[in-house]
């Protein structure tokens, strides 16, 4: 094994490890916290449940159970989509932002403000091996929308050229299912 993939396993080891950690302060299981911030960086296209299936990699019946956990302990509420039938979309109640205000991510970010190394870099292969593994597994990449092949930036603001919706300026920052890479090679 590479020093890289030891380094990788080890992060990914610790990382779950504050997730445990940070989902058991509120009685929760890891799955429910991983939900609630994947639901903070969705976009409308991506707030539903399949999505969120097809994110973590786990069972429609899962994400249904977590789901109907999060909204009964009023951290999530529901909002029925006015022009997809059944479609349901969710987000974060101002309980469940507050649980996320201290949550996991906060301590690597604040590891990574401390770090004097090339942030940038250090994205762009990250980035790099992510996708090429997702590939490598068949998932969705789940990219930005600002930097998808299906992006438009018009005189009018910015429109998905994929289902000719306009997207407000805070959905073209967030991630979505249907993403695709802008060019071959792309990270
Ligand atoms: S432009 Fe791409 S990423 Fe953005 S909403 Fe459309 S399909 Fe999704």
């Amino acid at each position: 094994m590479s020093q890289t993939s030891l380094l990788l396993e080890r992060l990914g080891a610790l990382i779950q490890q504050s997730v445990r950690e940070n989902a058991a302060q509120h009685g929760l299981l890891p799955i429910h916290i991983q939900v609630l911030h994947y639901l903070t960086r969705a976009n409308r296209y991506s707030d539903i449940p399949i999505a969120i299936a097809e994110y973590f990699g786990i069972t429609r019946g899962t994400v249904s159970q977590t789901l109907a956990l999060l909204e009964q302990k009023g951290l999530l509420s529901k909002e029925r989509d006015p022009h997809h039938g059944k479609r349901v979309h969710f987000q974060l109640t101002p309980a469940g932002e507050m649980i996320l205000r201290e949550s996991w991510p906060k301590r690597i970010e604040q590891a990574l403000s401390e770090m004097p190394a090339d942030i940038a870099g250090l994205d762009d292969a990250l980035r790099r091996l992510l996708l090429t593994l997702q590939r490598l597994n068949g998932q969705r990449p789940f990219g930005v929308c600002q930097q998808c092949m299906h992006f438009l930036n018009e005189d009018n603001g910015a429109r998905c050229g994929l289902t000719q919706e306009a997207l407000a300026a805070e959905q073209t920052v967030r991630i979505c299912r249907e993403w695709a890479a802008p060019e071959p090679g792309f990270v």
